[in-house]
């Protein structure tokens, strides 16, 4: 069985090294770009959800008085 050196990070997934036993810390910015991508599919599917949302009663209600707050700030 093949047994790769290289192993990918849980939490930012950037490929680790296992011969070298030094501690890794993980870069903010990769952390958010490797959370972006696993939640890829739900922010490709927000704009869809939120329309369906405003079609539902509770979301008629919300535009509704959004709308109403909207004419009374002017
Ligand atoms: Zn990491």
């Amino acid at each position: 069985m093949f047994v790769s050196r290289y192993m990918p990070c849980e939490r930012c997934g950037e490929s680790l090294d296992r011969s070298i036993d030094a501690p890794h810390e993980c870069a903010p910015d990769r952390l958010v770009e490797f959370e972006m991508f696993g939640l890829r599919e739900e922010i490709a599917e927000l704009d869809a959800r939120y329309r369906s949302y405003l079609r539902t009663p509770h979301g008629r209600f919300e535009c509704w008085l959004a709308a109403r707050h909207v004419r009374r700030s002017r």
